[in-house]
């Protein structure tokens, strides 16, 4: 009796849904709340940085484990931006089916959102759409557009020192 018990408790852990196995422990916790107060994208080394002080405890490789699966979650998005190292930002969760654009300066991470397109824009939208929909028979839920360059602050800097 006491065994089979214990096989059927096996068996139910076995049949969980995956997303039932997200819980929102500590380090979860601190680097989605470090990522929401940021507005740039923070490496793992950021992120280390920023909650070693308060937090010594927490281990470079748990940052990386928590941020590959707050990302496959989709509650935080990863861009590369050429330089070998993965960034990360905090993603609203009602970005994730918005359509917005975003520019992410090149030289300080930081991010600047926005979705508010005038009517030729939102056009604009609607026909690249509609193109990429056809050729590649894909229904089109939401979108996220990147820019990359740099900030006003970044270009004055970039200036002064030439
Ligand atoms: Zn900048």
């Amino acid at each position: 009796m006491a065994s089979d018990l214990k096989n059927n408790e096996q068996f139910q852990n076995s049949q969980k849904d995956p997303s039932a196995n997200f819980r929102m422990t500590l380090p979860r916790k601190l680097i989605l709340q470090c990522l929401k107060n940021a507005e740039n994208y923070l490496t793992a080394d950021d992120i280390f940085v920023a909650l070693y002080p308060e937090y010594p405890g927490i281990g470079l490789a748990t940052i990386y484990r928590t941020l590959n699966l707050l990302e496959e979650h989709e509650m935080i998005n990863k861009v590369n931006l050429g330089d070998g190292k993965a960034r990360f930002a905090y993603q609203e969760e009602e970005d994730a089916v918005k359509n917005y654009h975003q520019m992410v300066c090149k030289r300080c991470f930081k991010v600047i959102k926005f979705d508010e397109f005038t009517d030729a824009e939102l056009d604009c939208i609607k026909n690249c759409q509609q193109r990429y929909s056809t050729q590649f028979k894909f229904k089109i839920e939401s979108h996220i557009v990147q820019y990359y360059g740099l900030c006003e602050e970044c270009q004055s800097l970039i200036s002064e020192d030439e």
